[in-house]
């Protein structure tokens, strides 16, 4: 402070200031080296110089109280520096690459996690949103010195809010009280969460504020008085006892948190019983009870008001032991009994945690981050384990991301979600006709994994329609469920369109004129098969569940296509594909065009499962085909298949299935030859084999013509026992 008479040039004031800051780490930190707090602060009065304030001081005043704020809370200089430096990104022409260059890799990340919180605009998001805003600040950083970094920002920009509009302090005042007071008591810091609220509450309820000053007014009257004679009081019972204490402090609620209790519980501040109230500080724990003791046995005690917070903390680790007496006086006095560090813990919270702790940086956030971890644990073990730690999970063990859209509404998803399950959030038909995104304004795949913080565009066009792949893709089941009911109704129409034309194509070969055929008969036909329109019928012939035949041969009575008995038709529809010769019989129908799949390529003999395609027929996979897993979701299109019980009897050739096999071996002279000859031996036709050498190891890629599985599993145990030969294995995919 400046001695009377003395003018202060504000650059004198930061220069004063900036003593004041090396003075407190000095006393709070004797081991830390000052040399980067000296470097960042002379860096940050570079790149501020000529930017003031509203009130007009120099801006370097602003970092730099923050800086001191961060040193009060013990801070480390890494924090400090960051502190000094916190607005220096967002504000002036400097980069994080240079903040890495200049003060290494902490201190630029530090700033970069503040400044990236600092760019969102909380105030346009609705009220109902804090809390997701919050769970988002806390999931954005990784270090929690982000955080406390935020929180001194916001402190000192309360303390120094009169000279902004009316319009900015409303806003700050209100982001205040929703986000950042609320964190700070997550965080278990209830000195800056009472500054905070008590700051913000005249801005943001002018006339609440007022109605609480006048009636706390009253009771200080003659409060402040009793409350002095309670001090007195206590201690000398303390005294007669033997306890030897801290210290015996006083304090009137602060305004807000009576105001809160005012709403909340619909009484006035005099019919409060805390807003008057004592606290002692111990040295021992069993002090703490014994206090409480003696000041039982000189007060009457509220019954019901007895609480202890050491033996059951709250869910923020809060400890302490809470009574309410009845004054002489007959006022109501709350008394908090609690050691010095249970009170430190009270006040500072988290960082109360690593203040004392020296070291390595490294081995400090070691400790830090082991403490998180044990109070995770420790969650676990609760049973009630409230908000605060719930908090403490996201950010420690992220499963969820939390992203905005252009306009500011948090989108919360799970972890690993994608942009087209940002897109299925914002609105269904957004998901369906999204085409790209940009995330953070830089064009991205759609697949493109989210983080925190992302601010995500989705781009659309009419007309764009879902893909299969996306349920592979997509985390959430929003996402997932949209998708699938449009693929549903799409497949639908689709199938209604196929089962239109089987019959319309069965009519022909017939030589029935369907236009003869009346709407009754098919709403008959319909009715026998159980379902009420014709488009089920024609669906359901779509989908392969009945045959176009026995469904013409139904809406047609009397026609020479009369089905017969179910078994004769089945025996009927066993049916040959392609020029391979092998028979795949599906179940109840013969319309159908059925082929194996390309994706695995079934050979007679292994698993099957046959799924109606969108217009292409049946495809036939084999059972462990990777696809078939995507195709579950639509159990509706699966169709029942198996190969059929007899060998068929095909003039010529016999059924060859063609499989690609690829043979890891030594490069030795000999080896194809030997191959070849287990292959012959077997009698499979090659259709082509192909070596590639390097490295004293040859690659041989055979095509080969196999009958059924268990003649290319004896082919490749043939190939195993040739020497020199490490690996056979199957390529599913023929075709690439
Ligand atoms: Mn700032």
């Amino acid at each position: 402070m400046a001695s009377p008479g003395e003018t202060v040039a504000p650059n004198d004031q930061t220069a004063k200031r900036f003593r004041d800051l090396l003075q407190i780490v000095r006393e709070n930190r004797p081991n830390d080296d000052l040399e980067i707090v000296e470097r960042a602060f002379e860096y940050s009065r570079q790149n501020h110089e000529g930017q003031l304030r509203v009130s007009g001081e120099p801006y370097l005043i602003h970092p730099l109280e923050v800086a001191i704020l961060l040193a009060d809370m013990k801070l480390d200089t890494t924090a400090i520096a960051a502190g000094l430096l916190h607005d220096s990104v967002e504000d002036t022409a400097v980069t994080t690459e240079l903040l890495r260059q200049k003060f290494g890799e902490q201190v630029a990340h530090i700033v970069e996690g503040v400044t990236k919180i600092s760019k969102i605009d909380f105030a346009s998001r609705e009220e109902a949103q804090a809390e997701n805003v919050r769970k988002m600040m806390l999931a954005m950083v990784d270090d929690i010195r982000v955080v406390l970094i935020k929180l001194a920002d916001r402190l000192h920009n309360m303390r120094t809010l009169e000279p902004l509009s009316k319009e900015r302090q409303v806003k700050i005042a209100k982001e205040t009280l929703e986000i950042y007071a609320p964190l700070a008591h997550r965080l278990g810091m209830g000195k800056v969460r009472g500054e905070l609220e008590d700051l913000a509450f005249p801005y943001v309820d002018p006339v609440g504020y007022q109605s609480v000053v006048k009636q706390v007014d009253i009771l200080r009257q003659d409060g402040e008085t009793a409350l002095a004679h309670m001090v007195e009081v206590i201690g000398h019972k303390l005294k007669e006892a033997g306890i030897n204490v801290v210290r015996v402090d006083s304090r009137f609620k602060r305004l807000y948190s009576i105001y809160q209790k005012v709403l909340r519980q619909k009484i006035t501040p005099d019919q409060m019983y805390d807003v008057m109230a004592l606290r002692v500080i111990t040295y021992s724990v069993n002090d703490c009870y014994a206090v409480l003791g003696i000041i039982h046995n000189a007060w009457r005690p509220v019954p019901g008001r007895i609480k202890d917070f050491i033996a059951m903390p709250r869910p923020n680790l809060y400890q302490s032991l809470h009574t309410t007496v009845i004054g002489e006086s007959g006022h109501l006095f709350e008394v908090q009994i609690r050691t010095e560090e249970m009170h430190k813990l009270a006040e500072e919270g988290i960082a109360a945690h690593w203040k004392y702790k020296d070291g390595p940086i490294s081995a400090r956030d070691e400790q830090r981050l082991s403490w998180l971890r044990q109070v995770v644990e420790w969650q676990r073990e609760m049973a009630d384990p409230g908000e605060f730690l719930s908090t403490l999970k996201i950010d420690l063990y992220p499963e969820e991301v939390y992203t905005f859209t252009p306009k500011g509404k948090v989108v919360i998803l799970p972890r690993d979600a994608t942009t087209i399950d940002f897109a299925y959030t914002v609105h269904t038909e957004v998901g369906h006709t999204c085409v790209g995104a940009k995330i953070n304004g830089r064009m991205v795949p759609l697949r493109t994994k989210l983080h925190s913080g992302d601010i995500v565009e989705i781009m659309t066009q009419a007309g764009h329609n879902p893909s299969r792949d996306w349920l592979g893709v997509v985390k959430s089941s929003r996402a997932r469920q949209k998708i699938k009911h449009w693929l549903n109704i799409h497949q639908r129409e689709r199938a209604i369109e196929i089962g239109r034309k089987l019959i319309e194509k069965e009519a022909r070969k017939y030589r029935i004129a369907l236009k003869d055929v009346k709407d009754a008969d098919l709403l008959r036909a319909a009715a026998e098969y159980g379902v009420a329109r014709v488009d089920d019928l024609q669906a359901g012939i779509g989908y392969g569940k009945y045959s176009a035949r026995s469904v013409l041969a139904k809406v047609v009575p009397g026609s020479n296509l009369a089905p017969g008995g179910e078994e004769q038709q089945n025996a009927a529809l066993k049916r040959t594909f392609g020029a391979e010769g092998g028979a795949i019989t599906v179940r109840g129908t013969d319309d159908l065009l059925v082929y194996r799949a390309r994706c695995c390529n079934p050979i007679r003999g292994e698993e099957i499962v046959g799924y109606v395609t969108r217009g292409k027929g049946v495809a036939v996979h084999s059972k462990t085909c990777s696809n078939v897993q995507n195709l579950m979701y639509e159990p509706e299109r699966k169709i029942a298949v198996e190969w059929s019980s007899k060998e068929p009897k095909l003039v010529g050739a016999p059924p060859a299935y063609p499989v690609k096999l690829v043979v890891a071996s030594d490069d030795r002279p000999g080896i194809i030859t030997a191959v070849s000859a287990v292959i012959s031996n077997e009698e499979a036709n090659i259709r082509s084999i192909e070596a590639k050498t390097g490295n004293a190891r040859a690659t041989i890629d055979i095509v080969l013509d196999t009958r059924d599985v268990n003649h290319l599993n004896r082919i490749i145990t043939g190939i195993r026992r040739v020497g020199g030969v490490h690996n056979v294995e199957r390529v599913l995919k023929m075709v690439t």
